[in-house]
């Protein structure tokens, strides 16, 4: 790792050179001593620019491996996360009065969230040292994306979630064969309990906030929405808070490539979190430190009453003069609507919130017409049927007869298009 210079203390800026199973800063401790992984740029700058990608015909998050944590050579896991599609979405757009809306649609990683990019890092690093277990508590996504990656590659998976994860994860980490831990108890409780066994059996930890490389992984994303946009930055970055580690590694990526020297402005970032449990919001408004709250809300991937990752988040946001927005439930489930049905990108509930935050921030005048727009949706709406269905309502039911179907259509007014019907386009892709 030529191109790490050192981990920094985010809470009393000690500096420590990375080392197998160190991860985080010993003197502040596991909560507060969260650590940031520090580049050398000149380094970076050898081996990658904004020409050479140009030229790059790798279809992944390791297009950009000069700018990770990982070793730059060497095998990495073989799943195909990452270069994600950002779609124009001017009928969305349209919709909400925004000249210029962009879509990154995370939900099409190998295990449907944007967690596959992080899940990659951490079993990249996990082979590199050796590991023979990988560990980590999740609301659901970074576990089944991590018991995808580690199947990728034959590492064992053990894996702590809260018993209200929603039944299609669940199966996605059986399928991958990892052994799951179903914790009666919220996500806090599943967390601890991780924690603990993983300190005692000594497995690589995938804990998001507690492992600084997963974060890196996680700004991938916006590396991506960077070069989609041909190097213009956008004016919002939007998109849905839990833990805060997203919040932190998107907010990494604009960093970077302006310290790297590849663009001059930052953009603003949304924060969005759900009513029900929005313990960083409530920190945001009040300059408080966060205070835990219950876990009350149906995205249930950003249902996180404790949040591992506050502080790198909160200044992501205070930094790039962004704010935190929160949403409830029902306009969770109407942005899934608008968005399924204005773009054809179906997200889980937590997937959706930054939409849902976007409306409500172009409400509000927090975003105005004429800004440019990229919001993350951060993972696929498969996962959670039974929320979907919640959000989009029954199917028509009828006999098997044209009968019953023509009284079923009859005040439908559906138009009668022939063969010649070219329908109007729904999202220009940009690239
Ligand atoms: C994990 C997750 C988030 C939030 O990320 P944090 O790092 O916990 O803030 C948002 N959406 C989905 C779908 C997720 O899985
Ligand atoms: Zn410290």
């Amino acid at each position: 790792m030529s191109n790490v210079t050192q981990l920094r203390c985010i809470n009393c800026s000690r500096t420590y050179q990375p080392r197998p199973g160190f991860y985080t800063c010993p003197v502040c401790g596991s909560t507060d001593g969260i650590l940031d992984v520090e580049y050398d740029y000149d380094y970076i700058n050898k081996y990658i620019s904004k020409e050479s990608l140009a030229g790059n015909r790798e279809p992944s998050m390791w297009r950009y491996r000069p700018f990770l944590p990982v070793a730059q050579e060497g095998p990495l896991p073989p799943l195909r996360v990452g270069w994600s599609p950002l779609y124009r979405a001017d009928r969305l757009g349209a919709e909400l009065g925004l000249k210029e809306l962009y879509i990154k649609d995370d939900g099409i990683n190998p295990t449907a969230s944007l967690k596959d990019r992080p899940s990659a890092v951490a079993v990249a690093r996990a082979m590199a040292e050796g590991a023979g277990v990988v560990a980590c508590s999740s609301t659901g996504n970074a576990a089944s994306s991590l018991a995808g990656a580690a199947a990728s590659v034959g590492l064992k998976a053990v894996i702590f979630v809260p018993g209200r994860a929603p039944q299609g994860k669940v199966a996605q980490l059986l399928i991958f064969g990892a052994t799951v831990i179903s914790v009666q108890g919220s996500y806090e409780d599943a967390f601890r309990l991780s924690a603990a066994a993983i300190e005692e059996h000594g497995w690589y930890n995938r804990n998001a906030a507690i492992n600084p490389y997963l974060v890196e992984g996680k700004k991938t994303a916006c590396l991506e929405v960077a070069e989609q946009l041909h190097w213009e930055v956008p004016d919002w970055v939007v998109l849905s808070v839990g833990d805060g580690c997203t919040m932190a590694g998107a907010w990494k990526a604009w960093v970077d490539l302006k310290k790297a020297g590849w663009i001059e402005k930052l953009p603003r970032m949304l924060g969005v979190q759900a009513e029900g449990c929005c313990p960083i919001t409530r920190a945001f408004r009040e300059g408080t430190r966060v205070r835990p709250m219950e876990e009350n809300t149906l995205a249930d991937s950003i249902a996180v009453g404790v949040p591992r990752n506050p502080e790198k988040a909160l200044r992501a946001v205070r930094d790039s003069r962004g704010t935190m927005i929160n949403v409830s439930d029902e306009e969770i489930l109407a942005a899934m609507r608008v968005l399924g049905r204005t773009s054809g990108v179906f997200g889980e509930p937590a997937g959706v919130a930054g939409t849902a935050g976007l409306i409500k921030a172009v409400r509000e005048g927090i975003i105005k017409p004429e800004e440019r727009v990229v919001v993350l949706v951060t993972g696929n709406g498969l996962k959670d049927v039974a929320n979907a269905i919640k959000a989009a309502g029954e199917p028509i039911r009828v006999a098997p007869s044209l009968e019953a179907l023509h009284k079923a259509l009859g005040d439908l007014k559906l138009p009668n298009y022939g063969w010649g019907y070219v329908p109007e386009p729904r999202l220009a892709e940009r690239r």
